[in-house]
């Protein structure tokens, strides 16, 4: 996990369309709210679900990770999961 956040992922943008979200319209439905605000529990909940065996959800959380993504589940993780994740991070490479 830790080098997550050592080495950028700097091919995202290819790796991104192997995803299981990728242009598909169930994910459209979970991943993001009709009222264009913040996901619901019960939504990321969903979401994280849905990441589970996702080809791509260590890329997907390697990207978020790497720019610091504020809203929304990547590779499984919601926002407070990712904001633990580097925390720790800072904690161990002090
Ligand atoms: S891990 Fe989740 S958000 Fe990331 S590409 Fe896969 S399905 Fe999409």
């Amino acid at each position: 996990m830790d080098n997550l956040f050592v080495t950028p992922n700097s091919n995202w943008k290819e790796e991104r369309e192997r995803g299981n979200c990728w242009d598909n319209p169930v994910a459209r439905e979970i991943f993001f709210s009709p009222t264009g605000t913040h996901m619901s529990p019960k939504q990321e909940h969903a979401a994280i679900q849905f990441c589970q065996g996702c080809p791509v959800q260590v890329q997907c959380l390697q990207y978020a990770l790497d720019t610091n993504q504020p809203e929304g589940v990547w590779g499984g993780k919601g926002v407070a999961a990712r904001r633990w994740l580097r925390k720790r991070y800072r904690r161990e490479s002090a």
